[in-house]
């Protein structure tokens, strides 16, 4: 509090106002992106074959997927560790008939072999990139 007393108003006023400004417009935008990206993945996800077994993904798929993502941060919570980790999401769909996980690419707007996308961005830990990377 000590700290905050001896804040000018004058740089203090600017920031509240736009902090004030920037949280109304900017929690629609990020809903709006995310919807977006979600309904993108939809459709792909709705015409996308498993390279396994050549069945359709769809959003049964994605649904897998994500019940993965939320299970992986579930066995992180309480680790003291996940702080210092950056979580990389690498499977963004299942395939509920073989279990083949797959990577999105946004630039090519399809799925392909999670193991193939892990494997291009695999790089040795290195401690200045800020630590360890999760992956499912
Ligand atoms: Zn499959």
């Amino acid at each position: 509090m000590k700290r905050l007393r001896r804040l000018s108003p004058v740089v203090v006023a600017p920031l509240v106002v736009t902090f004030m400004a920037v949280v109304p417009l900017g929690i629609p935008v990020v809903l709006m992106v995310r919807a977006q990206r979600r309904w993108r993945l939809k459709r792909v996800a709705a015409e996308f074959q498993c390279t396994s077994c050549g069945n359709v993904v769809g959003k049964p798929g994605l649904d897998l997927a994500d019940k993965a993502w939320r299970e992986h941060l579930g066995a992180l919570h309480g680790n003291e560790l996940t702080a210092r980790l950056r979580h990389v999401r690498w499977v963004h769909a299942i395939c509920p008939t073989c279990e083949a996980a797959f990577a999105y690419v946004p630039s090519e707007r399809t799925f392909v072999a999670a193991e193939t996308v892990a494997a291009a961005h695999e790089k040795p830990p290195t401690e200045s990139a800020g630590g360890d990377q999760s992956r499912v």
